[in-house]
C-alpha cells in the first residue's frame, strides 16, 4: 500500500516499475517489427542481477512479461508508446524547441539516444537512486549523453518546479515535456499539482506528451489483487481514482490537444494489438497538447 512519503530505490516499491517498463522495452524491440528499438533498456535489465539476466536470456519461462495474456500485450504497450513519445522529441525538436523535460525519467535514455539538435538540454526528474543508477550502469559501459543532460533528484509530490529551477531550467524558453508511465503512481490531486506547476514553467509554444489510463474496471482490480504476483504488487501501487482528463485540463487553459487510444496508435503503425485475453492496455491512451 502507498503512502504521501514512502520512497524507492530502482528495485522496490515504485522504482521497480521502472525496471520493469525497461525489460518489456527490451524484449519488445526484439520483434522484427518493433516500431522502436531501446538498446539501452538491456543494459539496465541485465545490471539489475541474474533474475533479470535469466528473463532476457529465456531461461524464466513463465516469467510475467512472456504471458500471452499479458505479457506479449505490455511489450508491444512499452515498445509502441516509446516510438509514440520518440516521435514526440523529433517533432519538438523540428518545431525549434531546445529544453525538454522528463518526469519520472526511470530508465529513459533518450538523452543517450535520440539525435538531439546541438544545445539541447534535457532535464531528467526522478529519486535520486533511480537518476544514480542510471547513470553508473551507462557509464559502467562507456556511453555518455549526447546532450546536455541534467539529472534532477526530487520527489514529485514536492516543490519540484523549484529544484528544476534551480538545476538551470529557463521558464522563459519553450519546453517539451513528456510523461510516460507515471501519473498512475500519482494521486488524482497531485496529478493536477503536477499539471499546475507544468502549465505555470511553460513559455508559449510549449508543449507537452503524456500517457494516461481509463480507470481500471472493480473486477480487472479484483482478478490481479488476489494472485499474489507482480500483477498484485503492481495494483497495490498505483492510484485507481477518477482523475482530470488531461486534454480537458489543458484545454480548458488555452492549450490545443488530441490523443489516440494505444490500440489504435498500435494498428496506425501497420501493426495488429498483440495477446490474448482482457486487453488492459485498450485502457492507455497518448496525448499530444501544446501551448500557443
Ligand atoms: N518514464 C519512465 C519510462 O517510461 O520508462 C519510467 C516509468 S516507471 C513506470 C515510473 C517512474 O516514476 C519510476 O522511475 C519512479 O521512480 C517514478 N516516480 C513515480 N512517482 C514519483 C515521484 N513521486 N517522484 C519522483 N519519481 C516518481
Amino acid at each position: 500500500m502507498r503512502t504521501d512519503n514512502d520512497s524507492w530505490d530502482i528495485k522496490t516499491g515504485v522504482g521497480s516499475t521502472a525496471l520493469f517498463v525497461a525489460a518489456a522495452r527490451a524484449l519488445g524491440g526484439r520483434a522484427v517489427d518493433a516500431p522502436a528499438r531501446d538498446p539501452f533498456a538491456e543494459l539496465f535489465v541485465r545490471a539489475a542481477g541474474p533474475e533479470w539476466v535469466d528473463l532476457l536470456e529465456g531461461r524464466a519461462p513463465g516469467h510475467p512479461l512472456l504471458t500471452p495474456d499479458f505479457g506479449v500485450q505490455f511489450q508491444q504497450h512499452q515498445i509502441a508508446r516509446t516510438r509514440y513519445f520518440d516521435d514526440f522529441m523529433a517533432a519538438a525538436a523540428a518545431a525549434g524547441i531546445r529544453q525538454i523535460v522528463i518526469l519520472a525519467a526511470g530508465l529513459d535514455a533518450r538523452a543517450y539516444r535520440l539525435a538531439w539538435p546541438d544545445g539541447t538540454a534535457v532535464y531528467e526528474l526522478d529519486r535520486q537512486q533511480v537518476l544514480e543508477f542510471k547513470r553508473e550502469t551507462l557509464a559502467a559501459a562507456g556511453h555518455k549523453p549526447v546532450a546536455d543532460r541534467h539529472e534532477v533528484a526530487v520527489d514529485l509530490r514536492e516543490d519540484w518546479p523549484k529544484v528544476l529551477r534551480d538545476s538551470g531550467f529557463d521558464p522563459e524558453a519553450p519546453t517539451a515535456w513528456l510523461v510516460e508511465g507515471l501519473l498512475i503512481y500519482l494521486t488524482p490531486a497531485a496529478q493536477d499539482q503536477l499539471f499546475d506547476a507544468i502549465a505555470g514553467l511553460s513559455a508559449p509554444g510549449s508543449r507537452v506528451a503524456i500517457e494516461q489510463m481509463d480507470l481500471l474496471p472493480a473486477e480487472a482490480v479484483a482478478a490481479m489483487s488476489g494472485g499474489g504476483d507482480s500483477g498484485s504488487d503492481w495494483v497495490r501501487m498505483i492510484y485507481n481514482e477518477p482523475r482530470t482528463e488531461s486534454t480537458d485540463w489543458f484545454a480548458a487553459r488555452g492549450w490545443t490537444g488530441e490523443r489516440i487510444y494505444l490500440t489504435d496508435y498500435i494498428e496506425s503503425l501497420g501493426l495488429t494489438p498483440a495477446g490474448e485475453g482482457p486487453q488492459q492496455q485498450s485502457l492507455i491512451n497518448l496525448v499530444t497538447i501544446v501551448r500557443p
